[in-house]
């Protein structure tokens, strides 16, 4: 799925009138094999359509069944609106209960609920990704009696990892958007684990969250888009300097407050590992051969690693590579940064680019010729909010099934708000498991009116379709 698609554009540009009608007829063809192919799968998966026999009339049955719970006309036939909320990304839990992940009302007998964090993914710093859990547990903890707690060692009730594609407990993920993360119902085991698809850019929503080191803002984020000599900056740069390195302002004008770090590398520190954070050294030998950048070699997860000392054989100190600011997402080249320029089918790219993609995402090359190493990855984007995905998750990890309700946030597909509310959907479905709340005062924060709002009726109305539209994770509006 995630592969470019060079054929395509080398098609267009090869072929003659006669030949590209024909060449287009069998594109569309393969387009709706394509399409039936994955629906199958779809249906498979989230809706309990027999592998082996989820054809014709299961078939029809099952996507009717589908149609039903996003609320479309329950057809029975592929049509664009099913294709597209297939196309959306969601959570990898199934939609029908009794099949798969959940056969009985499953909940919690304690009050007091454990969790850990087993893995970091390189897309945040970890008090950032900590915050975002820990945020998202408050989501329930404000709503019902339960009290969360997080251990640092041994079994928690709810153990948080992130991970790729097999991962270990045979329900893989799946590259680049797609499903986003997946949680186990309350149980002994795995029962409770929820599962972050690491593939993905993990933000808080709205673009790289990067934290600097040094300079004169240690530990501030930066401030997307900044000014430096009168121009604006949307991710780090090495303009101004001559050594390399990336930094950002970490206020809007940098002309006049000069506030500034720099942005995770490699050479300023590593992560995890065994070496303190030691910035990586190159070029580093490793099982006799010679690194010149972090490396997969020798891990099976796919995460990038470097030595910090010049011989990896005789020291054995490393740490993991921190995602730099042009770090690629998916693709096949495990993080690797961009390398601008590129070349792809002959011509040279100083940017990202859509080019030879039918999809319309950004992509790069990590080499300087992709034509020669075939090495990309996408570029960042807005990448998925962690706390919004691990609040829906955590609702699973408590034994709360998927909703239909299009405003809820335990509805299956991904929607970005900046300010989450539980739908009466979701506070009836964990209230019914875990009962009220009972010694916390009932939240108070609605949302206030604007005065502006209260001018303008059409704006309420508006602002009140955009608020169920946007809040909460919904299919197609
Ligand atoms: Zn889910
Ligand atoms: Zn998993």
């Amino acid at each position: 799925m995630n592969q470019l698609c060079i054929c395509i554009l080398v098609e267009e540009a090869c072929s003659g009138g006669g030949w590209r009608a024909s060449a287009r007829e069998k594109q569309k063809r393969r387009e709706q094999a394509i399409s039936k192919r994955s629906l199958a799968h779809y249906l498979n998966k989230f809706y309990g359509c027999p592998k082996d026999r989820c054809n014709l009339m299961v078939l029809k049955d099952t996507l009717k069944k589908m149609q039903k719970f996003f609320a479309l006309p329950e057809t029975g036939d592929i049509d664009q609106k099913t294709v597209e909320i297939m196309k959306k990304p969601r959570c990898g839990v199934p939609d029908v209960a009794n099949y798969n992940f959940f056969h009985r009302k499953p909940k919690w007998g304690q009050k007091n609920i454990t969790y850990r964090i087993l893995g970091h993914t390189p897309d945040l710093d970890e008090e950032t990704i900590d915050d975002a859990f820990f945020r998202a547990f408050k989501v329930w903890s404000d709503v019902t009696p339960l009290k969360f707690n997080r251990i640092m060692d041994g079994e928690a009730d709810i153990m948080i990892n992130f991970g790729r594609n097999e991962h270990g407990d045979g329900y893989p993920f799946d590259g680049k958007d797609g499903l986003l993360a997946h949680a186990f119902a309350p149980g002994p085991g795995i029962g409770g684990d929820s599962h972050f698809d690491d593939d993905e850019l993990w933000t808080l929503g709205e673009g790289q969250v990067v934290k600097v080191k040094y300079g004169n803002a240690e530990g501030e984020f930066c401030k997307f888009p900044f000014l430096f000599m009168g121009k604006e900056y949307t991710s780090c740069t090495s303009q101004g300097r001559d050594d390399g390195f990336l930094w950002c302002s970490t206020t809007y004008n940098f002309d006049e407050d000069g506030k500034y770090g720099f942005c995770p590398h490699e050479l300023l520190f590593t992560l995890d590992g065994n070496a303190d954070g030691a910035p990586c050294k190159f070029p580093f030998t490793f099982q006799g051969e010679k690194y010149d950048s972090c490396t997969t070699s020798g891990r099976d997860d796919g995460y990038r690693w470097c030595a910090t000392t010049e011989d990896y054989d005789r020291d054995k100190t490393y740490g993991f590579c921190p995602e730099t600011a042009m770090s690629t997402v998916g693709g096949n080249s495990e993080g690797a940064p961009c390398v601008f320029p590129f070349k792809f089918l002959g011509n040279t790219y100083d940017s990202c680019t859509t080019s030879g993609r039918s999809d319309g995402k950004m992509w790069c090359a990590v080499t300087k010729s992709f034509d020669d190493d075939r090495k990309w990855g996408f570029c960042p984007d807005q990448g998925y909010s962690l706390f919004l995905v691990a609040a829906h998750e955590f609702g699973h990890a408590l034994g709360l099934e998927h909703s239909e309700d299009t405003g809820a946030l335990m509805a299956p597909i991904y929607t970005f708000t900046k300010t989450l509310r539980l739908s009466d959907d979701d506070v009836k479905g964990i209230q019914e498991l875990y009962g009220v709340s009972t010694d916390k005062p009932l939240p108070t924060d609605l949302p206030p009116v604007t005065p502006m709002d209260v001018c303008n009726e059409n704006i309420i109305f508006d602002a009140v379709a955009q608020i169920r539209g946007e809040i909460f994770f919904f299919k197609d509006r």
